[in-house]
């Protein structure tokens, strides 16, 4: 027969019907026993009456987390047994059969509470069984959600996806590079990229003016708070496209998937207000600052775009670096000094940042399209003529063949999540993520390879912890 999703039984009353799932709960009363099912759309009530004496002797059997296909009755419960505002409260399924599926050890852990009472390095190293509990269900949902809103949005807004290449080079993002060795050309190495940023700049030479991708960004950063090796970017640009344009369309996107998919939330302030990076330091003391007027409302939501970033700070050397993107370009009243070099630590970057309780959730920036102009920001930076041709000669080619003026910005995607699910970190939106120490202890990586495959790449391990 064919199967029926639980919350659908409602419209099945009086019939007989197939569900198939787990057990979730069950209580054995002596001459009948109660299983709760469960499946991706909801639990049930199911109960076996020792008027069906060979389902009772399997139900005696059955234990939580077993996969089950249950033959049943779909019947109304009595008046007095309804719960109300609970899914199937007010219908019981009467077992006719049960075939058993497949067996279950207990669990390490209950699945069905929040999860929040259990240790993590249990959580993570039986993942596939934590991400049961309704939680983490929910958390992948919207998660699904989302993204499929941004899809939506940006499609309707002529935006194109396209996919960039993992295998990569070396990208100026700021943080060490995951390398990957390769083996035909031994001794080389691709970079897994810290975010498309300038594939999605060579779209633009390649005349795409609306690309979007909600795209893997690694960087292998020390252990900081709860940052992962690898996390999830909304990341777009745009061409022929002003500041002011690019952060209309991004708050409209922002204001729409809040109101559509948590309409619980409440925006603080719509349009989003906007201060500049010297208001937020002397204000608030940081760059991401938290506007909220009560702090101690978990569905209000302070965004707030950041603007005017310094585009150059003192790195440790006593050298310039970038404080953002080294392909930003400075605001126009200000390009002359970039040109000339001059009064460098004034320089204001087109940059824009998106906040959120006090999150950095976003940001982005109108780009150098011109050769002349990129150049200028990575002599600054300290680059010898010959260090600009060898790292981004790519990019000044690029940019001589009729680069269109360009912009654009990317989300922290994992970050918005747990700001909306109030969620006290971003492991709790990412389906298989990894600890702190950057482990995933469910697939124990990283681990060893062979002796073979390090032979093959011509690699030699010097060291061993
Ligand atoms: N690539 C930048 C980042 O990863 C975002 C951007 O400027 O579009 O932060």
């Amino acid at each position: 027969m064919e199967r029926t999703y639980i919350k659908d039984l409602k419209n099945h009353i009086g019939k007989e019907v197939t569900v198939k799932g787990w057990v979730d709960v069950r209580r054995d009363q002596g001459k009948m026993v109660f299983l709760d099912l469960r499946d991706i759309s909801g639990k049930v009530q199911a109960v076996v009456l020792p008027s069906h004496a060979e389902a009772l002797e399997v139900a005696e059997r059955v234990r939580p987390e077993w996969v089950v296909s249950v033959s049943a009755q779909v019947n109304k419960r009595p008046e007095r047994n309804i719960k109300a505002e609970v899914l199937n409260g007010d219908i019981e399924l009467e077992v006719l059969n049960i075939e058993v599926l497949n067996e279950a050890e207990t669990p390490v852990f209950d699945v069905s509470s929040d999860g929040r009472e259990i240790g993590e390095e249990t959580r993570l190293k039986y993942r596939y069984l934590d991400l049961r509990r309704p939680r983490l269900q929910r958390n992948m949902r919207l998660r699904h959600e989302i993204a499929l809103h941004i899809r939506n949005f940006l499609s309707k807004h002529g935006f194109i996806e396209i996919e960039t290449p993992i295998l990569t080079k070396s990208t100026p993002e700021g943080s060490r590079d995951y390398i990957v060795p390769s083996r035909i050309e031994q001794g080389k190495f691709y970079a897994l990229p810290q975010s498309p940023q300038q594939y999605k700049q060579l779209l633009m030479v390649a005349g795409t003016e609306r690309y979007f991708q909600i795209a893997r960004c690694m960087r292998d950063e020390d252990t900081r708070g709860d940052r992962q090796p690898e996390f999830t970017q909304l990341d777009m640009e745009l061409s022929f496209a002003k500041k002011e344009d690019i952060m209309k369309l991004n708050e409209e996107l922002l204001i729409e998937l809040v109101q559509k998919l948590v309409p619980e939330k409440r925006i603080q302030s719509i349009p989003f207000p906007r201060i500049t990076y010297k208001e937020a330091m002397e204000k608030y003391g940081n760059d991401k600052p938290d506007m909220r007027e009560d702090k101690n409302d978990p569905n209000l939501l302070a965004f707030c775009w950041v603007i005017d970033f310094p585009f150059f700070e003192k790195d440790k050397n006593g050298g310039w670096t970038f404080t953002h993107n080294p392909f930003s370009a400075p605001m126009t009243e200000h390009m002359e000094n970039l040109m000339k070099k001059e009064n460098i630590g004034d320089i204001l970057a087109t940059q824009y940042d998106v906040a959120l309780n006090g999150f950095e959730i976003g940001g982005g920036s109108i780009r150098n399209h011109k050769p002349e102009a990129l150049v200028k920001v990575l002599e600054i930076m300290g680059h010898s003529e010959d260090s600009i041709r060898a790292n981004f000669g790519h990019m000044l080619d690029a940019f001589s063949y009729g680069a269109p003026p360009h912009g654009g910005i990317a989300w922290g995607l994992d970050r918005l999540l747990a700001v909306l699910t109030n969620e006290p970190n971003i492991r709790e939106v990412i389906a298989f993520p990894k600890t702190g120490e950057g482990r995933d202890l469910m697939m124990e990586a990283p681990s060893e390879v062979s002796a073979e495959q390090l032979q093959e790449l011509g690699i030699a391990v010097s060291k061993k912890r």
